[in-house]
Formats: C-alpha cells, sequence, structure tokens
C-alpha cells in the first residue's frame, strides 16, 4: 500500500483545536493511504525547553494537561493525562541536553492517543531509535523494517529527536522535523511527502516581512533549498537531498488553509529566475538573498531608488546577496520586492536591441526623442538597457549603452541582467535568432521583431514561438514584419479572433518591386538598370534575386496567412517569380547581365498588359477555396478599379475580402523606411 508522510510543525499542533485540524487532515489522507504523521513539539515548546527555567517548564507543563482535557473524556482523559504527568517526570530527571528531546516526545504522544481513542489502528514510533544521525542508511533501514513490522494504519513519529551512532540521544538542529519526515519519506518510498505549516507554501519572501510575499506554486529542489538555506525557516535546508534522491515531491501546505496556496517541490522545474528573497542574521549583519538572479545592477537599483546603501553587494552561486544594517532589513526586503515581485505603477521598460543597422539606429534615436512624450501620454518610461550589432554588444541599465564594443553572447548576458518585462528588439536579418526567443520569454522579457524571417520558419516552429511566450506570460509582436508601420497584422488577427474568417487576401506589399514596376515603362529604363539602382539606394535585399524571386513576398505571405489563423507552410505557396528562374540562377554579375538580355520580353508584356488598360503588380495572394486555401506570388494585371492600380513609389496595399465584410478592408500607405518601421516598433512595444 502506498504510503504519505504528513509534517506538522509547531503552530499547526500548538492547541487542541489545532491537534483537531491536524488529525482531520490526517484522517482524510489515511482514507486512500497509509499515514506517516511527523510532528514538531507545540509552539515555543523547545525554546521553553532549552533554557528550561522551572517557570517555563511549569508552563509547558500546563498547556500539555489543557490539550489533554479539551482533547479527551472520560477514561481516555485520565489514563493520556498519566502518559502526559508521567512524561514531565521523566523529563525532569533527564540529562539537561537532553530535555530539549521531550517537546516532540510529548505532542506525538497525544496526537498517537487520540487517533487510537477514535479507533484508528494507530501505533507510535520511537525516532530515537530508528533515525541515527548522519548515517542515512542506517536509518533508512530502519525506518523500512519498523514500519513494515507495524501492524497499523497510522504511523506517529516525533520529528527533530534521534540519536547519535554513539547511542547518545540528540537532536537533527532547529526545525529539524521537517528533516526527519523527509527521511521517513525516502526510506519507505512515500508516495507524497506533505509539510503542513502556517503559511501557503514557500513565498517571495517571509510574510511577516513582506506583506505583499506571494506563495510560489512550483520549484525546483536547488531553488528550494537556496532559499531554506538562506534562511526562509518555512523549509529546513537538509530536508531537500533525500527528498530529491528518492524522487518524492515536496509539498509545502498552510494547515490553516488547506485549499489555499502552496508549493510543490520537484525536479519538473527548471530556468526559474527571481524565485524568490530570503534573508538571515550573520553576525552584526544582516544578510539578505535574492534567489535565482544573477542581476546585481537591477539590485543595486532597486535599492538606491529606496535610499538604501548596502555594505556589500556581489554574485554568488546564481543569487544576488548583500548585506545590510539590520534597522534597514525590513526596507531593503520590501524595496526588492516591490522590484522584482510587483508590477510598479509607473512602468519602467528596457529595451534591448539586437541588430544596429538602419532600423535598430532609427529606433534607439526615436526612443531618445519621444521617451518625455511616451511618458506622459503611456505612464511608461523607455530606456535603452543594451545594444549589439553582429559580432558585438554593450549593455548599460542606466540607460545609455555605448556603441557595441562589447564581445560574447547578447542574448545570455541580456537573459542574466534585464529586468521582468523588458524588451528585447530583434531587428536583425538573422535566421536564426529566433531560436533564442524562448531563453527570453523563460528569463521574463517579451519580444518585439522586425525580422521576418523569425515568422516563416516551418509552422511548428512558428507556433512554438508563440507557446512558448503564452506559457511566460510574455508578449511576441511582429507588426513591422509586413507593410511596416501600417497596422495590417494588428487588423487580421482581431479579425481571425472574433471569428471573421478571411475569404481573400491580396498584398502587394513589397515595396521594393512596387518601386520598380511603378517606375518601368516600356522603352524607357531598363529593368536591370532599375533593379541596380533600386539596390544603390538600399532599397532591394543586399542581393535583389530574394525581391524579384519571390522570397521576400513570401516570408510576408505566409506572416499574414498565419496569422489570419492559416498554417500555411512555404511548400504550399506557388511562385511565379518576376524574371523566369533560369535568369535569377548564377551569380549576382550573371544574373545582371542575363537580366539585360530579358528586357525586350519584359517589355512586351508590360506593353500588353498597358494596351488592355492594366497595370502589373507583384502580388501575394491567398484565397479560400473548396479544397482549403490557395496561396500563390506573382505579377498579375491589375485593372483600374484595383486598390493596387494607384500605388506609387514604395507605398503598399493590402485587400482583406472576410465574411463579415461585404466590401473589402483596405489598407494602404507607406511600407518602408527605417523610421517607420522604427515607430512601428515602438507600437509593438507599448501597446
Ligand atoms: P513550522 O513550525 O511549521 O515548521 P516554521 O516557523 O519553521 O514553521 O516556518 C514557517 C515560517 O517561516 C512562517 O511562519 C514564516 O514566517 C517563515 N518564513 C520565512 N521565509 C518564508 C518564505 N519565503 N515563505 C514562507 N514563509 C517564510
Ligand atoms: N521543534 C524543533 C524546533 O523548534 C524542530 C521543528 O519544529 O522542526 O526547532
Ligand atoms: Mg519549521
Amino acid at each position: 500500500m502506498e504510503i504519505s508522510v504528513l509534517k506538522f510543525g509547531g503552530s499547526s499542533v500548538a492547541s487542541a483545536t489545532n491537534m483537531s485540524r491536524v488529525l482531520d487532515l490526517v484522517e482524510m489522507e489515511a482514507r486512500e493511504r497509509r499515514v506517516i504523521l511527523v510532528s514538531s513539539a507545540i509552539s515555543g515548546c523547545t525554546d521553553a525547553l532549552l533554557n528550561a527555567g522551572p517557570d517555563s517548564l511549569l508552563e509547558m507543563e500546563k498547556r500539555h494537561r489543557d490539550i489533554v482535557t479539551r482533547l479527551f473524556t472520560g477514561a481516555d482523559r485520565t489514563r493520556v493525562q498519566a502518559l502526559v504527568d508521567a512524561l514531565f517526570t521523566e523529563l525532569r530527571q533527564a540529562p539537561a541536553d537532553e530535555q530539549v528531546t521531550y517537546g516532540e516526545i510529548l505532542s506525538t504522544t497525544i496526537l498517537c492517543e487520540k487517533l487510537k481513542a477514535e479507533g484508528c489502528r494507530t501505533v507510535w514510533l520511537d525516532s530515537r531509535d530508528l533515525v541515527v544521525k548522519d548515517n542515512e542508511k542506517e536509518t533508512y533501514r530502519r525506518i523500512r523494517q519498523a514500519v513494515d513490522a507495524a501492524d497499523a494504519h497510522v504511523l506517529v513519529a516525533p520529528g527533530f529527536i534521534c540519536r547519535e551512532e554513539s547511542g547518545k540521544v540528540s537532536t537533527l538542529g532547529r526545525g529539524g522535523s521537517d528533516y526527519s519526515a523527509a527521511l521517513y519519506a525516502a526510506a519507505v518510498k512515500a508516495s507524497s511527502l506533505q509539510i503542513w505549516t502556517d503559511v501557503p507554501g514557500i513565498m517571495t519572501a517571509n510574510p511577516r516581512q513582506v506583506s505583499r510575499a506571494r506563495s510560489i506554486p512550483r520549484m525546483s529542489y536547488t531553488a528550494a533549498r537556496e532559499m531554506a538555506s538562506h534562511g526562509a525557516k518555512v523549509l529546513y535546508a537538509p530536508t531537500v537531498a533525500p527528498a530529491m534522491e528518492a524522487g518524492i515531491a515536496i509539498e509545502i501546505r498552510n494547515t490553516f488553509a488547506p485549499e489555499g496556496g502552496k508549493t510543490v517541490i520537484s525536479s519538473d522545474v527548471t530556468g526559474e529566475r527571481n524565485v524568490g528573497l530570503a534573508s538571515q542574521q550573520k553576525g552584526s549583519v544582516v544578510e539578505i538573498c535574492l534567489v535565482g538572479s544573477r542581476n546585481v545592477p537591477a539590485v543595486e537599483q532597486a535599492l538606491t531608488e529606496a535610499g538604501i546603501g548596502p555594505l556589500r553587494l556581489w554574485e554568488e552561486g546564481g543569487n544576488v546577496l548583500l548585506t545590510v544594517r539590520p534597522a534597514v532589513e525590513g526596507s531593503a526586503l520590501k524595496a526588492l520586492h516591490r522590484a522584482f515581485f510587483e508590477t510598479l505603477p509607473l512602468q519602467q521598460i528596457y529595451l534591448f536591441v539586437a541588430g544596429y543597422g538602419a532600423v535598430g539606429k532609427a529606433l534607439v534615436q526615436l526612443v531618445r526623442q519621444a521617451s518625455s512624450t511616451v511618458e506622459a501620454r503611456t505612464g511608461k518610461t523607455l530606456r535603452i538597457g543594451g545594444l549589439a550589432d553582429s559580432r558585438r554588444f554593450s549593455i548599460d541599465l542606466s540607460g545609455a549603452p555605448a556603441d557595441p564594443s562589447e564581445e560574447g553572447d547578447f542574448v545570455d548576458r541580456v537573459c542574466a541582467v534585464a529586468p521582468r518585462g523588458s524588451v528585447f528588439v530583434d531587428c536583425t536579418d538573422s535566421k536564426t535568432l529566433y531560436q533564442r526567443y524562448a531563453q527570453l520569454f523563460a528569463a521574463g522579457l517579451n519580444v518585439v521583431s522586425s525580422n521576418r524571417r523569425s515568422f516563416a520558419v516551418p509552422y511548428a516552429d512558428y507556433a512554438a514561438l508563440h507557446a512558448a511566450a503564452r506559457e511566460n506570460g510574455a508578449f511576441l509582436r511582429y507588426e513591422t514584419t509586413v507593410g511596416s508601420a501600417l497596422p495590417i497584422l494588428d487588423s487580421i488577427a482581431r479579425g481571425a479572433n472574433s471569428c471573421d474568417e478571411i475569404l481573400s487576401l491580396e498584398a502587394v506589399v513589397s515595396c521594393t518591386l512596387n518601386q520598380i514596376l511603378g517606375d518601368y515603362r516600356p522603352g524607357g529604363e531598363s529593368l536591370a538598370s532599375l533593379v541596380r539602382k533600386a539596390r544603390t539606394a538600399g532599397l532591394t535585399e543586399p542581393d535583389p534575386r530574394v525581391d524579384l524571386g519571390g522570397e521576400d513576398a513570401l516570408r510576408k505571405l505566409l506572416i499574414l496567412a498565419r496569422e489570419a489563423g492559416v498554417k500555411l507552410e512555404a511548400g504550399q505557396v506557388k511562385i511565379d517569380p518576376v524574371v523566369p528562374e533560369t535568369i535569377l540562377e548564377g551569380s549576382l554579375d550573371a544574373f545582371f547581365e542575363k537580366l539585360e538580355s530579358y528586357e525586350p520580353s519584359f517589355a512586351a508584356a508590360c506593353r500588353q498588359a498597358e494596351q488592355q488598360g492594366f497595370r502589373r503588380r507583384f502580388v501575394a495572394s491567398l484565397e479560400k477555396t473548396e479544397e482549403g486555401y490557395r496561396a500563390g506570388i506573382g505579377l498579375k494585371n491589375v485593372p483600374p478599379v484595383h486598390p493596387a492600380y494607384h500605388l506609387s513609389g514604395t507605398e503598399n496595399a493590402i485587400i482583406i475580402r472576410s465574411t463579415f465584410h461585404p466590401y473589402p478592408l483596405v489598407i494602404q500607405g507607406p511600407g518602408e523606411g527605417a523610421r517607420d518601421a522604427a515607430s512601428s516598433i515602438l507600437n509593438d512595444i507599448l501597446r
């Protein structure tokens, strides 16, 4: 039969009422499984026994007698009262250093007798004979043997106490009952280890010091051990190892609100960041630990803002540590809790910009120019926290990073230092940077991207990016990737979210080709010459064949379709390049030569279209058919009634027909320019 180990702390058994609560919880668990009940001494008892003046001893005796009186009636009361009296006699005769062990013996004796009185098959296990100090192997052997031999459904064992190899009775250290419970659980391979206390699990800080502390629902063994060993008294640090080695999750729950918050500690949790705050007195100073953070600058800033100067501040073993004078412990904890675990009314948003080309630079400039307007309108302060080009980066949380000069992995560094809620901006042209987005989300960052390659990946990868963002409560926005500052993706997504189904979508969103095709006149400047010019003007991709071959349009179409809820893959799109494939092949020089010789055919096709009253536009389209969606990209002859007929320069247009709208939604306007892109990115950041 499966076994659960339930451990109750001192406040959980502090009175007859509390003990009744505990026994209810035990009886509930015992309906399903065998139970080992481990208990601490009643609260205050261990302290009283440690400085066992006659007065404090008398008071303890009275408290135990009161509990017995309230819990039992008739013959049971007399019998248990006699047991308690005998224990106090034994206690008074025990060696001074063993007296402290009677607290747990008393509390568990009462609990055990009450269970028996209620008709539960119960035995008391003497932890002094089972738990051998510093010898887990022997401890496990003895516990297993005792539990196997016991003819009982509920076994009650005192926490905290043990025996040394020499035979001397001893303890496992203050708070040691948690560890006792873990030893019992590991020995019998318990299916559940529950530590019941007076708070709803391990919290982001000690709730007695920080009233806004909240429960941490799930955490790793490592994080729990770090919290415990840095002063979070809710769990005794040595408890973690036996549970972890036996693969048993530790649940920390509140006896006084069993259905409320709790913490489950297991190996299922990884990549935790900013776990919680713990503090402990060390000599004349208090050491505070922000578990799971390496962000020394952010800690420093939070303290500075609160007017607190730490005595020392450093990073060690994946935590930030600091020491302060005891007088400022409370305010330091509150300030750090506010900075790391509470959302602020005035939101400070740090931007980490990858890609320091035209768009990246325009963004930085725009943020600097517009920050006070943004603050006045939105209550958000923007700060550039870091910049990176393709090789180097610079980070400065004061908001003035220099030009990129440091070598190393920008994303890793950002993840280590960025405050939660920061925004990582991908203005690169990288094919692989999207693979790091999940890491950024896990580190508490949001992502805004103008890099359309990130979203033209296989659909499964695209969906995984969104899932990773959702799981981490982060946002992922990339309005800029299609039509630059035009609100295209947002319009489509809004329609799709409200169940408006797209019937067809036509996107004339290649600025390069709109410009070139707009300027082209048969007999005038050749196509090759216009392409060359556009390339020099920085209007094409570095290799203009990416535009002419439809590759860029394909990326945009994939993004548009997916935003509309259509799981389009690149392979499903039929592409007719502006010029035949054979011309696009080979070296760039060869391509331009071939393009010159293609001029007559291209001119003829244009002339013919013109004669029929059409203009030629490069259109990416998606259409709902009986067999599902059909997607294609190519040159199309558009009549004067078509919105794309009148496009000029690098203007973009998108025409959407959907079930809700008899007339198409047309979005048209400038679709190009670094400043436009920057303003679109800024909108994504602030939205
Ligand atoms: P028990 O007697 O149940 O073993 P403890 O007094 O040993 O209980 O531990 C529970 C106490 O730990 C709480 O009352 C709380 O004041 C303190 N504590 C310190 N840090 C934390 C934290 N991060 N989360 C929850 N409680 C904490
Ligand atoms: N009663 C012991 C103490 O107060 C052990 C425990 O409660 O965990 O330290
Ligand atoms: Mg404790």
